[in-house]
């Protein structure tokens, strides 16, 4: 027989939707944070809305599906929200007219854009857009170039502006690097997509169709989940289990201050797991 799905803590019970952080709160680098496939199977069992809201830009959502799907995260692609994907849906709706993106990015991340209707360019005589995601193989001539589109009046945009990217062993240098570099040398400032950017927090809103007080964001970072999801009207929930610290949440201002702290994602149904 199948048994009947576990019971949330009371205080989580009247939240019909969840914006969840994938790293930090499910996985850390290549491995996942017990016992976070089971909480996922109980909120689904429960019905309960989810969209998975990640900084991710060098993957494409099918891709992050699928590496959750081996970790027994029982996660589809279309609630997936990245930050590349979101650079798409943002060029679409906020720049129709912008068709001809310079990308310091990934092949996933051409590949979430192309099939979008956006042509990826190599020249800066050809760009009308410059957009900057995790590119572990940048080199110095995709630079030159982006300089050039972003000096000559191309639309500047940073899917994310993460310093560093945790790896299976240990971390790599992330986008913000590139981001902050160009902004220095071309004196123009990006314009910012993913978390803690209210764009995306709209986006997984609207994608719940919920109104904000039903919905709970569980992430691990004060500055991106916590104060994004407190500015969109969320309740918001900080895991302990990856990047901020019990301590860290006294120094911080009340906009990036959660409303619940948890150990881990397994606090949302202790008595499954104590
Ligand atoms: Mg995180």
């Amino acid at each position: 027989m199948r048994r009947p799905p576990g019971k949330m803590k009371k205080e989580y019970r009247h939240f019909e939707g969840f914006i969840i952080d994938i790293e930090g709160v499910l996985i850390k680098g290549q491995s996942v944070i017990e016992p976070a496939p089971a909480v996922i199977r109980t909120l689904n069992e429960l019905n309960k809305k989810i969209v998975y809201l990640s900084n991710i830009s060098d993957l494409t959502r099918a891709e992050v599906s699928e590496k959750l799907n081996k970790l027994g995260l029982d996660i589809h692609q279309d609630q997936i929200l990245t930050s590349a994907y979101a650079t798409l849906l943002f060029l679409k709706e906020e720049w129709p007219g912008k068709k001809n993106v310079l990308l310091i990015g990934t092949d996933s991340f051409r590949e979430e854009l192309t099939d979008g209707g956006i042509n990826v360019v190599e020249s800066s005589n050809d760009a009308d857009t410059v957009v900057v995601g995790l590119d572990p193989e940048l080199n110095y001539n995709k630079i030159g170039e982006a300089v050039k589109a972003i000096k000559n009046g191309s639309l500047f945009v940073a899917s994310n502006l993460a310093k560093i990217k945790l790896t299976g062993d240990g971390y790599i240098t992330g986008p913000g690097f590139v981001v902050k570099g160009l902004e220095y040398v071309t004196g123009k400032e990006a314009v910012l997509v993913g978390k803690p950017d209210k764009f995306m927090f709209t986006l997984a809103l609207n994608k719940l169709g919920l109104i904000p007080h039903k919905i709970l964001t569980i992430g691990d970072k004060l500055e991106q989940d916590i104060y994004g999801g407190n500015m969109v009207g969320t309740r918001t929930c900080l895991v302990l289990s990856g990047a901020s610290t019990e301590s860290d949440v006294s120094q911080q201002p009340e906009d990036r201050k959660p409303d619940y702290i948890m150990e881990d994602i397994s606090g949302l149904f202790p008595q499954l797991f104590f």
